[in-house]
């Protein structure tokens, strides 16, 4: 049984440490740090690591993480476990999406030691976290203004990624090749397969959407043989398309669905109101689906995207041609 180092912190085997390392300065020159925590087993076993925030306004895996440790004992676990609960902190800090120089941190990887902001921040966790671990979690929610339903997306062409994705136990996993420069697409070629969970909106604590996460997480490590057992997962559907209903009408918005709920072929799935009431659109679905996301704005105009369906020709993710249309992850 060997110790780990990261960030230059020595942990032994079977014990925990908080480790710090520094990723930037206040302008007061203060250190910013970037937290997280290693959790080092007992017996020699795989590397895994969970990221959340990694767009700073995306809390849900935050609270993941917590609870994630809460339940993992270092004297009960084999392998290694790195927690980083706020990847984004400088974001987090003014509750945004995006680093203050308006860079996206997951579109920065891998990043290097001399370049912008979210690029530096990027490639620490590259060399700190990613690089030598065997599996990723990066833990995200809908972007702003949009709520989805537990999901894990995943390039299916990654076998490994797939079967881990369908282990991870959401109720939906949704085929999506990664984008370039983000954290899943650079581990990727790298050689470490990261799922990608998505669940609930920016800025809030959804107890469903964390259990959902903290449960997948203990799944992974279950199936990694990382902890003896983990609770069942129910059903998991996959989904191998998608495709964003737009508004063509303006005018404030009547939502007849929600995130989870499945929808057959002709079902209304909103109605679009004038100011004063009048019914100026109703709009129903052309296939059978399940809403794995949909706005939450009220207001809609002539484009906007208003239900996410998830399209039910997936069959089975080992055998399917993938295609594409819209993810926001
Ligand atoms: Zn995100």
């Amino acid at each position: 049984v060997t110790s780990v180092e990261i960030a230059g912190v020595t942990v032994e085997p079977g014990t925990r440490r908080n480790v710090s390392p520094t990723v930037s300065e206040a302008y007061t020159g203060d250190r910013t740090t970037l937290p997280m925590t290693v959790v080092n087993g007992v017996e020699d076993g795989p590397r895994l690591f969970v990221t959340a925030a990694i767009h700073g306004d995306e809390l849900n895996g935050t609270a993941a993480c917590g609870q994630l440790l809460e339940l993992i004992d270092a004297e009960e676990m084999r392998g290694v476990l790195i927690v980083v609960p706020i990847a984004n902190v400088l974001g987090a800090q003014v509750h945004s999406r995006y680093l203050p120089d308006r860079r996206d941190l997951n579109r920065s990887f891998p990043g290097t030691t001399s370049g912008s902001m979210a690029s530096r921040l990027a490639r620490l966790l590259m060399d700190q976290v990613v690089r030598g671990s065997d599996v990723g979690i990066d833990l995200h929610t809908a972007a702003n203004r949009r709520t989805n339903a537990p999901q894990v997306r995943v390039d299916i062409a990654d076998r490994r990624a797939t079967e881990l994705a369908m282990k991870f136990g959401a109720p939906f996993v949704l085929h999506g090749p990664p984008r370039p420069g983000s954290l899943r697409q650079v581990a990727g070629v790298e050689g470490v397969p990261v799922l990608t969970y998505e669940a609930g909106e920016i800025l809030r604590f959804e107890d469903g959407a964390i259990e959902t996460a903290v449960t997948g997480c203990e799944r992974i490590m279950a199936e990694l043989d990382m902890i003896d057992d983990a609770p069942d997962a129910g059903d998991v559907l996959y989904m191998a398309t998608s495709r964003w209903m737009r508004a063509e009408r303006g005018g404030l918005l009547s939502l007849h669905v929600h995130a989870g709920d499945r929808v057959e072929e002709g079902q209304e799935l909103w109605t679009t109101l004038g100011a004063l009431g009048a019914e100026r659109a109703t709009v129903v679905a052309q296939d059978n689906g399940i809403v794995i996301g949909a706005t939450t704005l009220p207001l809609v105009s002539p484009g906007d995207a208003v239900v996410h369906l998830g399209m039910l020709d997936g069959g089975d993710p080992f055998e399917d041609d993938p295609s594409e249309e819209e993810h926001g992850s």
